[in-house]
């Protein structure tokens, strides 16, 4: 049978998980709806300290604590991978098995996917050398040279955490200064294990026995070509937003983020979004549970309104 509820959360990162902790309190039937492991890109983070009280912690520990607290007032995990959202006085949620759910509010918290390098072979190579989480696969990588594509704090934050394992870290940029905030640049330019290249772009991928064994890397102005030797690729190039199964709402701006104002409110009355997922200056965990808290608020009024 199709299940109800007052108000159903789509992602379990930390927007999610801590509008799960709000609706709950509020006495409202919640559930929080995910497709992989609850805590969202957190779990993939190797270093949070930047997060009031927790100067420094684990990413998966820190998530998991979140997901114990979220679900302690009675909102309900959910397996789900949702396809589609329908309005109407119960919103209607589909996901790929089949599986409907209805609810009067929904808080969109799916965050955002992380881009590809859209190069030949990057499909078949993840995880025989190319891989989007360095967390998860960095030990495999004891004693090699990785090369990591980007300049963002996900980039740079994760070369760090790949020097323990890694002889070496290569970290290429498209342009020749970073986008990353300036602490985390200053660690990382004068890591002993850490190399910056500039200006160059990855361009193909080299492999041995079906394996990745080095990059082509192209300079921007020049065109000129140099080979990288690696055995590990790690692309931390930005995301996009996990939006597709809202696009016929009018929800979105032109990349594919929600619009919201203050109130984390859509322009759908009892559609909320919150989080990575938002068109907003600033994405990170402590941006994230505040909007996570506010939309949650903003259902339960709607609802008793
Ligand atoms: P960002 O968008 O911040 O950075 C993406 C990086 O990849 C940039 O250096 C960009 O270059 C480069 N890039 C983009 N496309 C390509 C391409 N096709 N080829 C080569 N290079 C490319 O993404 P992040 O994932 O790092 O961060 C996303 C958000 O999450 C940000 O708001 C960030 O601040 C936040 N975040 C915060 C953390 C924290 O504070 N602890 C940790 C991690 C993320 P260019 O600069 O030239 O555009």
């Amino acid at each position: 049978m199709d299940k109800q509820y007052d108000v159903m959360i789509l992602g379990a990162g930390p927007a999610g998980m801590t509008a799960a902790i709000y609706a709950s309190r509020a006495g409202l039937t919640c559930g929080m709806l995910e497709v992989s492991a609850p805590g969202g890109k957190l779990v993939k983070t190797f270093e949070i300290s930047n997060y009031p009280s927790v100067s420094h912690s684990n990413g998966a520990d820190l998530a998991y604590k979140m997901f114990e607290h979220s679900t302690a007032f009675g909102a309900e995990y959910l397996y789900g991978d949702v396809v589609e959202v329908t309005d109407g006085d119960l919103k209607k949620i589909s996901c790929a098995d089949g599986t409907i759910y209805y609810a009067k509010a929904v808080i969109i918290a799916t965050g955002t996917n992380e881009r590809k390098m859209n190069i030949p072979e990057e499909e078949e190579l993840t995880g025989k050398g190319v891989s989007y989480c360095a967390v998860c696969d960095g030990a495999f990588f004891k004693e090699k040279v990785v090369t990591v594509i980007g300049g963002g704090n996900s980039a740079l934050e994760e070369s760090l955490y790949l020097t323990q394992f890694a002889s070496k870290v290569k970290i290429v940029i498209r342009r020749d200064v970073f986008r990353a905030e300036e602490a985390i640049v200053k660690r990382v330019t004068s890591h002993p294990k850490i190399e910056i290249i500039t200006k160059h772009v990855p361009i193909e991928l080299i492999t041995k026995e079906d394996k990745v064994s080095g990059i082509v890397l192209q300079h921007v102005d020049s065109n000129e070509k140099m080979i990288v030797d690696t055995e590990g690729v790690f692309p931390y190039i930005g995301a996009d937003p996990a939006t597709l199964f809202v696009k016929e709402l009018g929800i979105l701006n032109e990349q594919g983020y929600v619009i919201v104002n203050e109130k984390m409110e859509t322009s759908i009355k009892g559609i909320y979004a919150a989080g990575d997922v938002c068109a907003k200056v600033l994405r990170q965990v402590v941006t994230a549970t505040s909007d996570g808290a506010i939309a949650a608020q903003g259902a339960f009024h709607y609802l008793n309104d």
